[in-house]
């Protein structure tokens, strides 16, 4: 093991870190342990010492490593531009590679994402599982409905726009796939689905290390969505992954692909923005409900698109803003199954801060954007909703 080198993260990437620490209190892993190992800083040093042979890399050094949310809020804290997020999905695949994480029994669970019937036939396993409280806690699943809402169809040959619908999501989450489909509508758009080669976008493997597959999959998500039409994305983990591409497939067909996505509440913001449509989206509700947001590391610290989230809510809720800097939930893709104890006590912080952002007595709403946040903080027993669903029950009935 201690021959390992972390050959994927580059000498150079290494050294713009000057140590400053000014990413620490932006670490969720260090705010949650107090370690300088479980810190940006710590673990970029960690990389540093087993690429120049001084440490070698044992179980305790991989464990600090595979310990990083890869949340990527101490990208925007730095004031070297050290680019810590290519470093920590370097090093996870070399990880990866030499087998040191991602157990198989995880590789398998990510391996069936693409494999559609699969997935939706666990659902209804997993409603059962759920009544009789058989489904472990630890997999943080929200309480399924027994009814899933019709899946989205074509309903155009050469659409105005694309809906990437992606894997967990359109098994557990279809309902913001159809939030979607219905603004679209009132905005006179017509809108595309992929096809079954868009069936994941590789994101959570690239989390996980499995780059590889990552790209694979990518390769196809490309393929199932052909033209120059919009891609929307309503999920954050996606969308980040997806507009990656251009850089991680890196040839001038993904640079275009990147360049077509745009996560869902920019899209929705940008729409808005015409008279016409906004017209047509105007709130017919007089009902504003009380929503606190959260924004997702992905929107917040790599899309910085979480300012969208802001502009299509205002007038249709009672915002409430979190005064933690956008510290993330603990979710990470996979890293809460991998990691339950610390997932668990980052989003306590979080379920703390939530709770005390607002004296309103009655059920608080909270707004995410990304599905692995929605449903790990659902699974505390918090009500999430993606903003485009709540913009979506402040318009009524559909046409
Ligand atoms: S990506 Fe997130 S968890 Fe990882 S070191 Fe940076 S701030 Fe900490
Ligand atoms: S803020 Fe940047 S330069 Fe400073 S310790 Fe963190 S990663 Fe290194």
């Amino acid at each position: 093991m201690g021959s390992i080198r972390l050959e994927s993260v580059s000498s150079g990437d290494i050294a713009a870190c000057v140590g400053c620490g000014l990413c620490l209190p932006h670490c969720p892993t260090f705010r949650a342990s107090g370690e300088e190992a479980l810190s940006p800083r710590g673990r970029i040093a960690i990389m540093k010492e087993v690429n120049e042979g001084s440490l070698l890399l044992d179980r305790e050094a991989v464990e600090f490593l595979d310990t990083c949310i890869q949340c990527r809020a101490c990208e925007p804290a730095c004031p070297s531009a050290v680019p810590y997020g290519r470093m920590i999905e370097g090093a996870k695949s070399d990880l990866a590679r030499a087998r040191k994480v991602t157990p198989r029994l995880m590789r398998w669970g990510l391996g069936a994402l693409r494999r559609r019937f699969l997935l939706r036939a666990s659902r209804p396993l997993l409603v059962i599982g759920q009544r009789l409280h058989l489904v472990p806690r630890r997999l943080a699943l929200p309480r399924l409905a027994w009814r899933n809402e019709p899946r989205l169809r074509n309903i155009a040959v050469d659409p105005d726009v694309w809906i990437f619908t992606g894997c967990v999501m359109d098994v557990w989450q279809r309902e913001t796939h159809r939030s979607v489909a219905d603004l679209a509508a009132r905005a006179g758009l017509s809108y595309g689905v992929p096809d079954r080669f868009g069936a994941c976008c590789g994101a959570l493997h690239a989390h996980a290390g499995l780059r590889e597959t990552s790209i694979r999959w990518a390769e196809r998500t490309m393929r199932s969505m052909p033209g120059d039409a919009p891609i929307v994305v309503d999920s954050a983990g996606c969308g980040a992954a997806m507009k990656d591409y251009g850089t991680s497939i890196d040839t001038p067909q993904a640079r275009i692909f990147s360049n077509r996505v745009i996560d869902a509440v920019e899209w929705l913001a940008g729409l808005l923005e015409n008279p016409d449509v906004a017209r047509s989206l105007a709130p017919r509700s007089a009902d504003r409900p009380t929503v606190v947001i959260q924004d997702p590391c992905h929107h917040r610290h790599v899309q910085m698109v979480h300012g969208a989230t802001r502009r299509v809510l205002a007038g249709r809720a009672t915002l409430v803003e979190l005064a933690d800097d956008g510290l993330c939930c603990g979710a990470g893709g996979a890293f809460s199954l991998a990691h339950p104890d610390l997932a668990d006590s980052v989003r306590a912080r979080k379920v703390d801060m939530i709770k005390s952002s607002t004296t309103n007595d009655g059920q608080i709403v909270v707004a995410s954007a990304n599905p692995g946040c929605s449903m790990f903080l659902a699974a505390a027993g918090l009500m999430v909703r993606h903003p485009v669903d709540i913009v979506r029950d402040s318009l009524g009935d559909p046409p």
